[in-house]
């Protein structure tokens, strides 16, 4: 019988931040999307959701100070107006950190809650706005399986001498100070479209990919497995990003507190939220108003972007040891899927591997539009996927739902 005889399998995504709640329903079956939206702002004056529905955006305003269970319930109550609560199977929920714990998406019960809570310590900003939206959804949605997805599940294959810093080990054994990694769900998504492209099986398949977001991270993927990946025991390490600073010499602590005597908050947002692009143009963290200040001959904006670009190339060529045979190079996120100058900036550099940017198809490849952006006889290619993590834990949702 052809899928779309049968009844709609609705899932519903939520990605609860600590004033933010992203929600989307998909068919499992088809991936559409029938709802998206997102609720900002939740618990300051002016809370809103914003959704999009048969192509037309509305906007709701909630009361002032209404939060995260109050955006939840008038969810619940435009699903039931909208006719949508009869074919939603699942919940799932984007979890950012899983720790050690978990692998792979789980069913939620008690003890998955209690193991959530407990890698709370690891991502203290993340975790507990996860856990609020896993338990705001629990009552609000009661018959039905909620299931978490995790962003560090993905890189659990990693091997020891990728996620280990040189440390004490006793940090590892007894506090979990480890390399994780994030972006899990949006590396898994692209390496297996990388490896539809190329016509080859996931498990056959080495792919680098570029996750360039307002949060930016790559990942070695050998065998359709996570091997590395630059983000660490938070989303800090690594790729220059839009506020964050990336990998710096760990001896600015001493010198900021010794010398600048900074707080350990202060320096906290000195590298999350006042560095990277921001902090090295002094003009924005978005990258399109750093590309067209760069294209004005603006200094600054072009130091950001070249020193953005040359930080992302000098880590994509050292993910060659890991992988060792390069099938493809993607890029993805806001910043990877739009900005061709990034994209070209960072071809050119890795030229050495054969890799040779077409000019024509790297400006076609923007808003939403997949291509291979590399032409030339080099055995790696370099695409450009639109991410969809949605999709993922829709998909995962779904599976783990009809197990029971
Ligand atoms: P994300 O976190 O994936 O939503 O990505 C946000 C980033 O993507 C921001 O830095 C945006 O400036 C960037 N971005 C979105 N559209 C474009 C575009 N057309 N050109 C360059 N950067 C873009």
């Amino acid at each position: 019988m052809s899928t779309h005889l049968c009844s709609p399998q609705h899932v519903l995504v939520l990605n609860c931040g600590s004033s933010s709640l992203k929600f989307a329903i998909l068919d499992a079956t088809t991936s559409d999307e029938v709802i998206s939206g997102l609720a900002e702002r939740l618990g300051s004056d002016t809370p809103s959701i914003k959704y999009k529905y048969n192509g037309e955006k509305q906007l709701i305003e909630l009361a002032k100070g209404q939060a995260h269970d109050a955006a939840i319930a008038e969810l619940v109550k435009l699903v039931n107006e909208l006719g949508l609560a009869d074919n939603l199977i699942a919940v799932g929920h984007r979890v950012v950190h899983g720790g050690e714990h978990f692998t792979e998406s789980v069913l939620i019960d008690d003890n998955v809650l209690t193991a959530i809570e407990k890698t709370a310590a690891l991502a203290p900003l993340h975790n507990p706005a996860n856990l609020l939206g896993i338990r705001t959804a629990q009552q609000a949605f009661s018959t039905l399986p909620q299931i978490a997805v995790f962003d560090t599940a993905f890189h659990q294959t990693m091997p020891n001498i990728a996620y280990l810093y040189a440390l004490p080990y006793s940090l590892y054994k007894e506090h979990g100070v480890r390399r994780y990694g994030f972006h899990g769900t949006s590396h898994y998504y692209v390496a297996g479209e990388a490896a539809k492209l190329l016509g080859k099986e996931r498990e056959q398949t080495n792919v680098i990919s570029a996750h360039l977001g307002n949060g930016c991270s790559v990942c070695a993927i050998k065998d359709g497995k996570s091997v590395d990946t630059s983000m660490g025991l938070t989303p800090l390490e690594g790729l220059v990003m839009g506020t964050r600073s990336g990998s710096i010499d760990p001896g600015l602590f001493t010198f900021l507190t010794q010398q600048l005597n900074y707080s350990v908050q202060e320096i906290d947002d000195l590298l999350n939220k006042q560095s990277g692009l921001l902090g090295i143009s002094e003009l924005s963290n978005d990258c399109r108003t750093i590309e067209e200040a760069a294209v004005e001959g603006h200094p600054q904006a072009n130091l950001a972007l070249d020193i953005f670009c040359y930080r992302l190339a000098k880590q994509i060529a050292a993910f060659l040891v890991p992988v060792q045979r390069l099938d493809a190079l993607i890029f993805t996120g806001g910043i990877g899927e739009n900005s061709d100058i990034i994209r070209d900036k960072v071809i050119t550099q890795l030229g050495f591997l054969g890799l040779e940017c077409d000019e024509a198809a790297n400006l076609a490849a923007r808003f939403g539009k997949e291509g291979l952006i590399s032409k030339g006889q080099a055995h790696a290619k370099a695409f450009v996927i639109p991410t969809n993590e949605e999709w993922v834990i829709a998909n995962d949702a779904a599976r783990i739902a009809k197990e029971g």
